[in-house]
């Protein structure tokens, strides 16, 4: 039973703080562009931020592009943060 004990601890790009999964935001890189994952359940290459500020931070320096392996439209991080800020108002 040894892999009961290991935890699924998920890194944020932007600042490096390790957290499990619940605690941080998913973006996924999809078909159509990268998108924030609400539900933690899209398919596809996925990254971990903690925060608005650590997704803005990890798209200026390019961390996240190098995560999900691919390049990152200005408007296409512009939506993704509208999702975020939209859909994570909703949680309480
Ligand atoms: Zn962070």
């Amino acid at each position: 039973m040894e892999e009961a004990r290991q935890k699924r601890v998920r890194t944020c790009v932007g600042c490096g703080t390790q957290s499990d999964k619940v605690q941080l935001l998913r973006i996924v890189r999809t078909d159509e562009g990268v998108k924030f994952d609400a539900t933690g359940r899209v398919p596809g290459r996925g990254a971990y931020v903690c925060s608005q500020e650590c997704l803005s931070d990890a798209f200026s320096s390019r961390k996240l592009q190098r995560a999900l392996r691919c390049s990152i439209e200005r408007s296409n991080m512009d939506q993704v943060m509208a999702d975020m800020a939209t859909l994570s108002a909703q949680t309480r």
